[in-house]
């Protein structure tokens, strides 16, 4: 995505206002790196700016999407993720718990199609897209607060005494 003053002046050389709004929301997007969805971007900039409508944001992210200052990404995360980094090609890791996409800077070599699988098709553009837990939440399942369906029949306390350790020297000694 292009500084302040080349948006600025793409907007205008393609006929489009230069509002303080659009550019609130320039501005945030060009620091944003955590891909956010519209609605996330409606958020952060209408707390600096409350006049601003949800409609705008929608409009102004088509705008630049069209301009190619914007990338939108449906990565299979229930909503369109916006990044801003359209100049250097990147992969992406999502997150399948929490919907978090990532950056990913790896060379996995030309991605090339050959022509047999092509089906017709005129291929412009691959990506890959890896798909897992983050490291956030990996955390929170093995000893933080998300404990799926854990000690329903073990109330605290009792996990530390298991039954079967309480017999092994017994069963030993039997001679
Ligand atoms: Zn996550
Ligand atoms: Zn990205």
């Amino acid at each position: 995505m292009k500084d302040m003053p080349g948006l600025v002046q793409l907007f205008k050389q393609n006929g489009y206002r230069i509002t303080p709004q659009r550019q609130h929301i320039f501005k945030i997007l060009q620091s944003h790196s955590a891909h956010p969805s519209a609605e996330e971007i409606y958020r952060e900039a209408v707390r600096d700016m409350s006049s601003l409508s949800l409609q705008t944001v929608y409009r102004t992210l088509g705008e630049l999407v069209d301009l190619g200052e914007l990338d939108s990404l449906d990565l299979g995360t229930g909503m369109l993720r916006y990044d801003p980094n359209v100049k250097v090609p990147h992969h992406h890791l999502v997150c399948r718990s929490c919907g978090r996409v990532d950056d990913l800077y790896v060379d996995m070599g030309q991605l090339i199609l050959p022509d047999e699988f092509k089906q017709g098709f005129q291929v412009d553009s691959s990506e890959v897209v890896f798909r897992g837990i983050c490291k956030d939440c990996l955390d929170d399942r093995s000893g933080g607060s998300y404990q799926p369906t854990a000690n329903l029949h073990h109330p605290r306390g009792s996990t530390h005494k298991p039954v079967v350790k309480k017999n092994t020297p017994t069963k030993k000694k039997r001679r």
